[in-house]
C-alpha cells in the first residue's frame, strides 16, 4: 500500500516512472518540490510543459529543433558538404560538445532493430537519401554507435548511398565496440572523429 495520500502519492509515481529514479530517489525528489519556493517548483512544471509543446525535429536533420530548423542548420558557418549520420539527437549533441565536426547532421531517430521490429522505414533513412539526392555532398560519416545494430544500420545505409559520389567514412573505433557515444568522453570523440575511415 502507498504510505504517501492523494497529489503527493501521485508526484512520487510519476518520478519514479522516470529513467533511473528508485522509490527512495522519487520521494526525495517530491518532498524536494514541496519544499522549495512555489515559483521554483512550478519553474520545472513549466519547463516539461515547454519541451513537450514546443520541441520538434528539424525538418532537415531530424535534430531537436524549437523552429521549423534546428539551431546548427541555422547556423551559415556550417561545412553543407559534409554530413555525419547519427541515431538520436543526443549522440548529436557529444559530437557537437567534442567541438571537432563542423558540418551537417542527419539524425536517424533510432537504428534498425529486427529483433525490436524496427525496420529501416520506421528511421529518416527515406528523409536522408533524398537529401544525399539533391545535397552536394563530399563525404557522409557514419556515426552510428558501435553496436551490433548500430554497425547493421550504417552498412545498411551505406549500401544505400553507394549509388551516389560520396565518400563514405565512418567514425575510428577510439570508441570501443559496445560503447554509445552518449558516454564516450570529448577526447575520445574528437579522435574518432579525427582518425575517421573509409567505409
Ligand atoms: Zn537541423
Amino acid at each position: 500500500m502507498n504510505k504517501h495520500a492523494g497529489a503527493v502519492a501521485e508526484l512520487v509515481e510519476q518520478l519514479g516512472r522516470l529513467p533511473g529514479v528508485g522509490r527512495k530517489s522519487a520521494e526525495r525528489l517530491a518532498f524536494h518540490l514541496l519544499r522549495v519556493s512555489e515559483t521554483e517548483a512550478l519553474a520545472l512544471a513549466e519547463s516539461i510543459r515547454r519541451v513537450r509543446q514546443d520541441v520538434r525535429y528539424c525538418a532537415t536533420c531530424f535534430n531537436l529543433a524549437e523552429s521549423e530548423t534546428c539551431a546548427i542548420c541555422a547556423l551559415p558557418d556550417r561545412d553543407a558538404t559534409r554530413l555525419c549520420i547519427v541515431e538520436q539527437p543526443r549522440d548529436l549533441m557529444s559530437l557537437e560538445q567534442a567541438g571537432i565536426f563542423k558540418g551537417v547532421y542527419h539524425v536517424l531517430l533510432g537504428r534498425i532493430a529486427p529483433l525490436d521490429g524496427i525496420g529501416p522505414d520506421q528511421l529518416t533513412i527515406d528523409d536522408l537519401v533524398e537529401r544525399v539526392r539533391v545535397g552536394n555532398f563530399v563525404e557522409i560519416i557514419m556515426a552510428t554507435n558501435p553496436t551490433v545494430e548500430g554497425d547493421g544500420t550504417s552498412l545498411y545505409i551505406s549500401n544505400l548511398l553507394s549509388e551516389f559520389p560520396v565518400e563514405i567514412t565512418r567514425l575510428a573505433r577510439g570508441i570501443t565496440a559496445g560503447s554509445v557515444l552518449e558516454y564516450a568522453n570529448r577526447e575520445m570523440i574528437a579522435d574518432a572523429l579525427t582518425g575517421r575511415q573509409k567505409l
